[in-house]
């Protein structure tokens, strides 16, 4: 006979955590309670039977809810007599005033609730919309906290007594399942044509699939938001929708019907199978196998394929009467647009587009694209961090010194709130570009702040005067009087490995694309020593200056950008006028580009991105940029079967690598290597050459650590290098593992210079 006291923190509130307490203590025969205790996680009482609470804690660890994360448990025996009589979960009046509470990511459909779907016996057999405790959408349905079905759009649905009685058994999978629902009194589904005129079917979902196999578009709605589907075997649809969504080159996400679906187009090692199936679901980066067959259209240029499967009843039964491996599954958002969310939305921007759409009669509270994920030997690498994920906090080491607000950048943005030791980021925001996706920021970044109750003190952005988001910074900042500050871009990417490892000091090798400088001038490789000390950093080398060739056009058009580093060693006029066909204006836009050459005169920049962009249009893998990093994706396509065969030394001068050398070098060995072996040479080069420069920093500085972050971050063949030399130097490599190293992390950063540093 025993009492206990159980404390467990973690991500255990809003998960399902204290209905599983109970059916546990229930069916241990146990008595006592379960409450919330805020940010001091969840309590709970036992009496009974020692050996039975032995049996209680252990399946507590083995059996806890998918969405709960235990960091802790600690238990306290008591003395005194028993003083229960049952197990109750005790209810808290002030759960809602809570301050960082968390909210819920959607999670994909369990497996007992896939049992139900397929069985013909059970109530919810072939219905769509099934959930439980376990599973369903969150995040997408909550409108305000707590989160309690009024509170969701599943409102809207009043649940029939069926429903209704397992909602209230404590020991029904569906207690309290805000989400429940079954075909009689939960959302319907049907099918329309892209004018919204309804097309009787007794089975719309499949019919569907049907359509899609045959080569139609059908806009799917989904949890976070519309999707359009297309056939992954057929050209036609998919050249359609390339024109239609205006992305030339850009790859469409793939869903494929099964693991061994997807086992037959891509390669995939337990570390990706594990997160293709887990609750999340998110998009896996894939190897495409050698005898490949789905339509080159789907990721032109490119080694891999973004491949997730079914994550909803509605998915599953999408495939039933097809023989497809996979469908595209492309989020359905107009260009530069946020993804398409409601009904009326959906026929006036997608009706051009899809040639069916397949809606449902539930309301979508907030939009969320589907997450990106990418493998790098054992080490998972966000591309983007949304649906499964957002908007659960990333638990950091320390706690903050102040709440902070940080809005990011400008493209593949998230924002993010910083209060305790809790993270919180947005769902994938989007190119912050228009009144758009600037409103979808600001929507989702007050809905965040409500539902976490953070009292802000400070909002930070980037240093780009002339950003969206820094505009919507100062505007937060009138309105509510918090303090603003303004980060520089690559000291931001930095603080967010720091706060992500929880460290004080750390070298920074921050590479990407584009950032706004400290001098004005465009940055993006750069080695920093980064501390919280102050809300300063120090830049203590870079990649060699060079001349972006029309400013914003050399980052379009990478030709122009290996001219303006190869110029005055190879004859540039004439390997231009070899591509003339490339320049929309040909011969007389050459001409233009060869004299500012000469003027050298303009902006310059040390980005590695800009870098690795040239030496894919010296290769002729890329001349034209239709898509966020496509050079540098497909220089790394190319050179992952490649190998060092130039070995170059590094050239470091003044704490400033050089890379025109390098480039050179691949201009003038093409006749005599092959091209992946060039790329990979190139690859090895910078490299080699960054960590090499940050470990003769952090030997000067006496720092113990060298971090990684950037959009480059995400090149495996750069990152896993620069791991083996920086680690045999005894030194620490950290990369990201909870959020983009690209500017989708940007956000928490900025947070987290904001909330950590000692003000200055
Ligand atoms: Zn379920
Ligand atoms: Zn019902
Ligand atoms: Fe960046």
């Amino acid at each position: 006979m025993a009492r206990l006291k159980v404390r467990v923190t973690g991500i255990v509130q809003g998960v399902g955590f204290r209905p599983f307490i109970y059916r546990l203590a229930v069916r241990k025969g146990l008595n006592g309670y379960v409450r919330n205790r805020g940010d001091a996680g969840v309590e709970i009482l036992l009496e009974g039977d020692e050996e039975k609470i032995d049996d209680f804690l252990r399946e507590l660890r083995a059996k806890k809810p998918p969405l709960a994360v235990i960091h802790e448990i600690k238990t306290s025996h008591l003395k005194g007599k028993y003083r229960f009589k049952e197990f109750t979960i005790q209810k808290s009046s002030r759960e809602a005033e809570l301050s960082g509470s968390i909210i819920p990511p959607d999670i994909a459909i369990c497996d007992d609730c896939l049992r139900e779907l397929r069985d013909p016996k059970d109530p919810r057999y072939d219905y769509f919309f099934i959930t439980c405790t376990n599973c369903g959408p969150r995040y997408t349905v909550i409108e305000s906290l707590p989160y309690d079905r009024e509170n969701t759009t599943m409102r809207d649905f009043p649940m029939c007594q069926f429903c209704m009685n397992e909602y209230a058994d404590p020991l029904n999978r569906r207690f309290h399942a805000q989400t429940i629902a079954c075909p009689k009194c939960g959302p319907k589904v049907y099918l329309t044509d892209n004018r919204g005129e309804r097309i009787e079917s007794n089975d719309p979902i499949r019919m569907a699939g049907q359509l899609v196999s045959e080569g139609h578009i059908v806009a799917i709605k989904g949890y976070g938001g519309f999707h359009l589907a297309a056939s992954t075997l057929m050209d036609e649809p998919l050249l359609r929708l390339r024109r239609a969504k205006h992305r030339r080159q850009k790859p469409f996400a793939i869903m494929a019907r099964s693991l061994d679906a997807v086992r037959s187009f891509a390669e995939v090692n337990r570390r990706e199978r594990e997160l293709l199936t887990s609750y999340a679901r998110p998009i896996v980066l894939l190897k495409k196998s050698e005898n490949y067959y789905l339509s080159d259209l789907i990721a032109p240029g490119l080694h891999n394929v973004g491949v997730m499967l079914p994550y909803t009843g509605l998915h599953y039964m999408l495939f039933d009467m097809t023989d497809d491996p996979a469908f595209v599954m492309t989020s359905a958002n107009p260009p530069n647009q946020p993804i398409v969310k409601d009904d009326e939305e959906a026929l006036k921007r997608l009706g051009d587009i899809a040639d069916y759409m397949l809606f449902h009669n539930r309301r979508i509270a907030q939009r969320c694209d589907d997450s990106v994920i990418r493998v790098h030997g054992e080490s998972t690498v966000f591309l983007r961090r949304s649906r499964g994920y957002a908007p659960a906090p990333i638990m950091l080491r320390h706690a903050a010194k102040r709440c902070a607000v940080g809005l990011g950048g400008e493209l593949n943005n998230t924002g993010c709130i910083l209060l305790g030791r809790k993270a919180f980021l947005t769902q994938h925001i989007g190119d912050v570009e228009n009144v758009e996706t600037r409103a979808f920021l600001e929507s989702s970044m007050r809905h965040l702040i409500h539902l976490t109750n953070g009292k802000v003190e400070v909002i930070a952005c980037d240093l780009h005067p002339k950003f969206v988001t820094t505009s919507l910074a100062e505007e937060f900042s009138e309105e509510n009087d918090w303090q603003m500050i303004q980060i520089q871009h690559h000291h931001a990417h930095i603080a967010a490995l720091m706060a992500e490892h929880g460290i004080d000091e750390i070298i920074g090798i921050a590479c990407d694309g584009y950032g706004y400088g400290l001098d004005g001038e465009a940055w993006g490789g750069e080695i920093l020593l980064c501390t919280w000390e102050s809300m300063d950093f120090k830049r203590l080398a870079h990649l060699e200056r060079q001349p972006l060739i029309g400013g914003d056009l050399a980052t379009r058009y990478p030709l122009r950008m290996a001219a303006g580093i190869l110029h005055g060693r190879v004859d540039v006029e004439e390997w231009l006028l070899q591509h003339r066909k490339s320049f929309p204006h040909g011969e007389r836009e050459i001409e233009v580009i060869l004299k500012q050459i000469k003027r050298g005169r303009g902006i310059r920049t040390t980005s590695c991105g800009r870098i690795l962009d040239a030496a894919a249009a010296i290769l002729d893998v890329c001349y034209e940029r239709t898509y966020e990093g496509e050079p540098a994706m497909k220089l790394e396509s190319l050179a992952i079967s490649g190998r060092d065969i130039l070995k170059l030394k590094p050239t470091i001068a003044n704490d400033i690598l050089d890379t025109t050398e390098p480039l050179i070098e691949i201009f003038e060995n093409k006749s005599r290597y092959s091209k992946a072996d060039l790329a990979y040479s190139l690859h090895s080069y910078l490299a080699r050459g960054l960590a090499e420069l940050a470990i003769e920093k952090a030997m000067e500085e006496n720092v113990k650590a060298i971090g990684f972050s950037g959009g480059v971050a995400c090149n495996q063949i750069l990152t896993t290098i620069m791991r083996r030399i920086i680690e045999d130097s005894g030194l620490k490599f950290l990369v990201h593992n909870s959020i983009p190293p690209g500017d989708g992390g940007l956000s928490l950063g900025q947070a987290a210079i904001a909330a950590f540093s000692n003000q200055t």
